[in-house]
């Protein structure tokens, strides 16, 4: 067996963050050849140091001629199996980002300190033994009855789960259609099989709730990690799942990195969640997607489900390429889904009323609350005062290139599209209708607080935003005081969106739908939708009828339309066929290269110079590269951000042509 000992281990290194960093090849020892497995922390020589490395290539020989020996293997135990060792490689290459980055990304930092000089024998990984009941002793588990339609929803999941098939599935439901009960028979399944789950949920829908719901079903199994764990917590939470003790993970989207040994079913709640995308550090994953790939590597199968599917995995369910799409109809139970009535702001403003309610909302929150109902009133801050809105006839400045809105750029009053760099000065008029009524949108959080304050003096109010969420605990207290109902009225961002079980609320009142609508990207009417149907979908759980209230300059706009209906599938054809016009996403791939810089002419040049470049190396070809533009956010951490897109049926054409080096940061498939 000798024959197959490994000869050369090519390891990551644990080097201080800003340290030149890559992949190294050392000869390994002969005594430790038998031992040595991927994705095990080893020590090695470093310069004059001796540093931690990750081991995540074993290959038969190396380019470089005199290798040094590594010096031992610091844990037995390997912290990254072997299939995450591929995954890893996978990620590297799909998101172009250097497998020492990925590597980095995927192991807890908590796992990555402590100083190999001192020798000092790494303790027996003492949370092991004393862990494995965090969820209290084994009770009466819940046992689940499905109704007929989640029986048929579950059935061929269950069968691929059995036959370890690498099946993909989405699961399309309506919120409130049960799907949470499918995923727990499906790990269920796994379970029975002496295998494990990956279930990957949004940040902000891992509320106590959902976690007692998974504890309950499966005790003393279950981890959770989040982002709000210490360091240590989560150091000690990673160990507890690698060695066995934890066979199903639930987590945010670093969870799909969870060493779970032996998972039977990989599932991703609300696969539609911008959270899934990281966009602010490498690797720019999308965890949806990795959990895909990672169902492929362990032939099993995965489950995304929800009630507002990405188009691009809609399109695939609807083509049966690579996803099977499995529905449940209507909300469990039977339970109607609340109605959206529609209220034209220009309207309003017509009649006078300047205040951020409409005579219809100010009255359901009135009868609302003199009913002793729960009332939610939802605006979306994101994106304020960058576009700029007629408040006459509902029209948001747009680039007449791309059909997204302009952003207003706060320096001068120029207005510029976040793709092509189509620019003009702000204009006086509306140049729909000619109105002078042309506003930057957004009224904030405090603003609608403060007058809801005014109007119903006696309300009990909570406002969650990020302002008065400023850590993951301050979301939990706010939740759970609205749920044992100690406020009438919950004010808030896309915090509030999604998730959530709030049987008390039978009001939701939109402030203004518009401003997701006008948000300056190709997803915003996709966005939209999700949004607005989240939101309504957080009214009517309780036995109480509910009511939604959609507050719209734009009320013929198809998103609102739609989504005041619950229609998705009407929403996804319509926008499908759009996109296939404008060539996006899914009919082509998109690919963001920023480059940053302390000057911002710097920037700009060289997003230029690499623009040029790149439209001479791929003359010919359908690769299309658009802009340079100032970055939806032009100046991030004292950085000037200028970026340019790429476009094209296919990516793998222009990867060779890509800049490296510093200062570029790319983005493939942005959010
Ligand atoms: P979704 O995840 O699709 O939004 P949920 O799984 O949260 O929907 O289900 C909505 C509600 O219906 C929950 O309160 C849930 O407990 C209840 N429910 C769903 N399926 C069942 C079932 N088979 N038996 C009893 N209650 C169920
Ligand atoms: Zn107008
Ligand atoms: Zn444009």
């Amino acid at each position: 067996m000798s024959g197959d000992r490994p000869r050369v281990a090519r390891v990551s290194p644990e080097l201080r963050t800003g340290a030149p960093s890559g992949l190294y090849d050392y000869l390994v020892p002969e005594e430790l050849g038998a031992e040595l497995a991927l994705g095990q922390r080893v020590v090695v020589p470093f310069g004059r140091r001796r540093v931690f490395a990750l081991v995540v290539e074993l290959p038969s020989d190396s380019p470089v001629d005199r290798l040094r020996p590594l010096e031992r293997i610091a844990e037995p135990r390997s912290l990254l199996l072997p299939h995450q060792i591929s995954l890893a490689q996978w990620i590297a290459d799909r998101y172009l980002c250097p497998l020492h980055e990925v590597v980095r990304a995927m192991v807890p930092p908590a796992l990555r300190t402590g100083k190999p000089e001192s020798r000092r024998r790494p303790r027996a990984h003492p949370d092991e033994a004393e862990e494995g009941s965090a969820e209290g002793a084994p009770g009466a588990t819940p046992e689940l009855v499905l109704s007929p339609d989640q029986e048929a929803a579950l059935a061929p999941i269950r069968e691929a789960v059995n036959w370890g098939r690498p099946e993909q599935f989405l699961l399309f439901g309506v919120t409130g259609a049960g799907k949470t009960e499918v995923y727990l028979a499906a790990i269920k399944a796994a379970l029975a099989r002496g295998k494990g789950a990956i279930v990957l949920v949004p940040e902000i829908s891992l509320t106590p709730q959902t976690e007692r719901r998974f504890a309950a079903h499966f005790p003393g199994q279950v981890a959770v990690l989040h982002s709000g764990l210490s360091p240590a917590a989560r150091g000690r939470e990673w160990r507890r799942v690698r060695a066995g003790l934890a066979p199903v993970v639930v987590g945010s989207r670093s969870a799909v990195f969870a060493p779970v040994p032996e998972p039977g079913v990989v599932i991703v709640d609300e696969e539609d969640s911008s959270s899934y995308k990281q966009y602010d550090a490498m690797p720019r994953y999308e965890a949806a997607d990795v959990a895909r790939h990672l169902g492929r590597l362990l032939s099993v199968p995965v489950v995304l489900g929800s009630a507002t599917p990405r188009l691009e995995s809609y399109h695939q369910a609807v083509r049966g390429r690579g996803l099977r799409l499995l529905r449940l109809p209507g909300r469990f139970g039977g339970r109607p889904l609340p109605p959206v009535e529609v209220v034209d702001l220009r309207e309003e403003l017509a009649w006078g009323n300047r205040s951020p309610f409409s005579r219809r909302l100010s009255q359901l929150v009135s009868e609302t609350l003199s009913a002793g109902g729960q009332g939610i009133l939802f605006l979306n801050r994101r994106g304020t005062s960058s576009v700029v809105l007629c408040r006459s006839c509902g029209e948001a400045l747009g680039c007449p290139n791309c059909s997204v809105s302009l952003t207003l750029h706060q320096a001068g009053r120029t207005c510029s599209c976040h793709y092509c760099d189509y620019r003009i000065q702000l204009p006086e008029l509306c140049q729909n209708c000619g109105s002078r009524l042309l506003r930057a949108l957004g009224a904030g959080t405090e603003r609608i607080e403060a007058e809801a304050r005014e109007l119903w003096p006696e309300a009990r109010i909570l406002r969650m935003d990020r302002d008065t969420v400023v850590d993951r605990g301050a979301h939990r207290r706010i939740y759970e005081a609205f749920l044992r109902r100690e406020a009438d009225l919950l004010i808030g961002t896309q915090m509030v969106a999604k998730g959530w079980d709030l049987p008390g609320v039978q009001l939701v009142g939109i402030v203004n739908a518009d401003i997701a609508l006008h948000f300056p990207d190709f997803r915003a009417a996709e966005r939209t939708f999700s949004l607005l149907t989240q939101v309504a979908g957080r009214a009517g759980r309780g036995r109480e009828p509910a009511q939604v209230v959609l507050q719209t300059y734009s009320p013929e706009h198809p998103a609102v339309q739609l989504a005041s209906a619950h229609d998705y599938e009407g929403f996804a054809t319509l926008e499908l066929e759009a996109r296939r016009q404008l060539r996006f996403p899914p009919f082509t791939r998109l690919l963001v290269l920023t480059r940053s810089a302390e000057r911002e002419a710097t920037a700009r040049q060289e997003a230029e110079a690499e623009a040029e470049r790149l439209r001479q190396a791929l003359a010919g070809s359908p690769v299309e590269v658009l802009g340079p533009s100032p970055a939806f956010i032009p100046r991030l951490r004292s950085l000037y951000r200028w970026q340019l897109t790429v476009r094209s049926p296919r990516l793998e054409a222009v990867r060779s042509h890509l800049p490296e080096g510093r200062g570029w940061a790319i983005d493939v498939d942005p959010a």
